[in-house]
């Protein structure tokens, strides 16, 4: 017989007998298996080892007849590699079926010898979903950032300097008041805006081009259905040469329309701002009436005709503040103002949440209320 033959032979017995092995065992003795040695000696899955290095091993029997080759006469060789060939490749497909059949042995041992029952259905685990708060400054921030926007920080608790001097706002301006500061002593505030970013941001990106999103918390003495004494912001911030109050209205009409839809339009209205000349309150016509202060075509238990409570009957919704970046701003952060112009604007998450999605009572946002959460 051809040394081929032989070990073709030799390796289908041995594959054989060790699968009877494992048959016998999965039927009748599979607990005792998994409980370590045991007294008829090495364990299937230590054979199947043994058995797979002898005839697929480095130094195995089928590593062998290629070794062989050499010996044999040059027009021999290619037939023999052939065959050889095809012995290992009979070899790794018997062994990979029997190593499944040994692995769904042991499992069966280790289930037979405990109590669990894999036929049970299993426990259904509750996924969550963002809070609609964070799905809206997500959208947000993506939508800056698709326009080439940096997302940047500034803290929470921040020198008075920040929140309010260098924005134009000395200790004795009275627009102090409209902000209900909480302080935490003379010098140090907790944050009543995000636009003590723009202070920090400027402070360390010295005179250059400047197009950032800073989303966070805010904290002011406040509180009532549309007011949380802590709440998110988002502030954005552009400086570059020649940028004009033009290039902040067709900014914000872009996110306006993104945010509400495409037939969304909006107004400014003359505000003002210690930090911004000139200032405007942006307001963009109410989605839910299309602006006519009345909801056109019934919905649901709303008769048409009946006035909008989204925008309280005015066609428009209250967004933000915005404005040109004061020249007093960048020389207190000591940029030049005949070479620098900007503009910023800031909104409330919470707000625009709320707006979104029609929540009458800010509190929702921060109960925590599943019977809540869960609808979003
Ligand atoms: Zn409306």
């Amino acid at each position: 017989m051809q040394p081929i033959d032989e070990i073709r032979v030799r390796l289908d017995g041995d594959v054989q007998k060790l699968e009877s092995r494992v048959a016998g065992k999965s039927a009748a003795q599979a607990p005792a298996l998994a409980s370590g040695p045991e007294e008829e000696g090495p364990t299937p899955a230590r054979q199947f080892e043994d058995l797979k290095v002898r005839y697929l091993g480095k130094k195995g029997e089928i590593s062998g007849l290629l070794r062989a080759m050499g010996t044999l006469p040059a027009e021999e060789r290619p037939g023999f590699g052939k065959l050889v060939n095809e012995l290992r490749d009979r070899a790794e497909a018997l062994f990979a079926a029997l190593q499944e059949r040994i692995q769904e042995m042991e499992i069966a041992g280790s289930l037979a010898g405990s109590k669990l029952d894999p036929t049970l259905p299993g426990y259904r685990v509750p996924l969550g979903s963002l809070h609609p708060m964070s799905q809206v400054r997500e959208e947000i921030i993506a939508f800056f950032q698709g326009l080439g926007f940096e997302l940047a920080v500034a803290p929470e608790v921040d020198n008075d300097w920040y929140n309010f001097e260098a924005l134009n706002i000395p200790p004795d301006h009275p627009s102090r008041d409209m902000h209900d500061t909480f302080y935490v002593d003379d010098k140090v505030v907790l944050r009543t805006h995000t636009s003590n970013v723009q202070v920090h941001y400027m402070e360390t990106h010295p005179d250059q081009p400047i197009r950032i999103i800073a989303p966070g918390f805010v904290y002011r003495v406040d509180n009532d259905a549309t007011h949380s004494p802590m709440f998110q912001q988002v502030e954005c911030l552009v400086v570059d040469k020649d940028i004009s109050f033009a290039n902040l209205k067709g900014t914000l009409f872009l996110w306006a329309r993104h945010m509400f839809g495409a037939e969304t339009t909006m107004r400014f209205r003359p505000s003002y701002f210690p930090f911004t000349e000139p200032s405007a309150e942006m307001d963009v016509s109410c989605y839910f009436c299309k602006g006519t202060g009345t909801v056109p075509t019934g919905t649901g238990t709303v008769p048409a005709g009946t006035g909008c409570r989204v925008c309280k009957q005015t066609g428009w919704i209250e967004i933000g503040g915005c404005g040109s970046v004061d020249p007093n701003v960048f020389g207190k952060v000591g940029w030049d103002a005949e070479k620098y112009t900007g503009f910023a604007f800031g909104f409330g998450i919470d707000r625009i949440t709320m707006l979104k999605y029609g929540i009458p009572d800010i509190s929702y946002l921060t109960r925590n209320d599943n019977r809540f959460l869960r609808q979003f």
